[in-house]
């Protein structure tokens, strides 16, 4: 295993800050974190697991290890007339996946398309997109205790998924590394078309008619316009997370903005737009030297050419405080702020 120090990461996540961290390890195998908790790598502090990085922001050099995941391989598990459980190794692309789970008529996936980070990290923040979060297709989650060099299998229920959250977020953050993840996809797929734009798109069509690749197709479509590919305009997604607030609260600020997007949820709460709200503070499009919000998408930051972490952070921070001041909410960050 090559061990890298003072290493440029980069090229490691799609916000590109010039970052280094002091220790840099590619793992590509199970017996590779063996090997490394054997010889008390492990113990550094801090140490972190990085996928494709498309979910953090480093606001600094780290001073410790970076263990990037790329185990890779997929292998069948079980199947029948009504699933496949599918077995895919943490450093297998995301989207190359969907792609080849969709183009197998096998359903589950088909609406989580071109999200841009590793399997390994699905389970972590229960990514979501359209209608569908992946929790609903998670069998089961192998994780290396990195703390005792032990396995562990977390199921559905163990893993506790929440809106973008997981038990990996939240209890357990930090201390496993996710080796492998379980899917129970269905080969008589039944569509989720309840996202109100996918709803309205094949309006009026049966359903039968409609395949999982169309859809997949169709949401492929609305994201290109709507998210920047961060190949090419660097940035980390959805920069906060919709809030989740108090009946009360959202019928009291709907009485005053009537086009508020408002989604009842369970508990005598609603979910708000994070992107509308930011929208409203006429933040859309604006930029700050190389740091600015996306003109098509207010709820993502980008990176438009050397911004530091601290300057992006920064900014975020400008965000939040004038959505506070408009509208009492705080917006809780989805990307990890390392
Ligand atoms: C353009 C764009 C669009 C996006 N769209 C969506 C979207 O629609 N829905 C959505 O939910 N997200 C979206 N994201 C966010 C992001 O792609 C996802 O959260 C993705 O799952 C992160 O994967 P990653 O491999 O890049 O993780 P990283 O950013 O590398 O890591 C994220 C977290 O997971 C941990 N981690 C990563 N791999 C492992 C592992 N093997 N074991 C243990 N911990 C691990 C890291 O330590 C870190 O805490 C988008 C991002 C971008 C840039």
């Amino acid at each position: 295993m090559l061990i890298s120090e003072n290493f440029c990461i980069k090229p490691f996540t799609t916000f590109g800050v010039e970052v280094r961290a002091q220790q840099f390890i590619v793992v590509s195998s199970i017996g590779d974190l063996q090997d490394l908790f054997k010889e008390g790598f492990l113990k550094t502090e801090p140490r972190m697991v990085l996928g494709r990085g498309s979910n953090v922001l480093f606001t600094d050099h780290y001073e410790g290890l970076i263990l990037s995941c790329q185990i890779r391989g997929k292998e069948i598990v079980e199947e029948n007339d009504d699933y496949v459980l599918l077995k895919v190794n943490s450093g297998e692309y995301w989207p190359g996946l969907v792609d080849e789970i969709v183009e197998k008529g096998l359903g589950g996936m088909e609406n989580l398309c071109l999200i841009p980070g590793k399997v390994g990290a699905a389970p972590i923040q229960n990514i979501g997109a359209y209608g569908a979060e992946i929790k609903d297709v998670i069998e089961s989650v192998e994780a290396f205790d990195m703390t005792t060099g032990t396995g562990k299998i977390f199921t559905k229920k163990e893993c506790d998924f929440g809106y973008r959250s997981s038990i990996f977020k939240t209890k357990e953050k930090g201390r496993y590394f996710i080796v492998n993840v379980i899917f129970r996809l269905s080969k008589k797929p039944k569509l989720n078309l309840a996202y109100a734009p996918l709803k309205e798109i094949f309006q009026g069509r049966k359903e039968e008619e409609i395949t999982i690749k169309e859809v997949s197709e169709t949401i492929k479509k609305i994201r290109n316009k709507k998210i920047p590919d961060p190949d090419s305009l660097k940035n980390a997604g959805s920069f906060f997370k919709n809030p989740v607030v108090k009946k009360k609260t959202a019928d009291k600020l709907r009485q005053q903005y009537k086009d508020m997007p408002y989604y009842p949820q369970t508990g005598n709460k609603v979910k708000l737009a994070a992107g509308w709200l930011i929208e409203q503070c006429g933040w859309k499009g604006k930029r700050i030297g190389d740091v600015g919000v996306y003109d098509k998408q207010a709820l993502i930051l980008v990176n438009y050419d050397n911004a530091s972490g601290k300057d992006i952070l920064q900014f975020s921070k400008k965000i939040n405080a004038s959505v506070i001041k408009k509208f009492g909410i705080h917006l809780e960050r989805e990307v990890i702020v390392i």
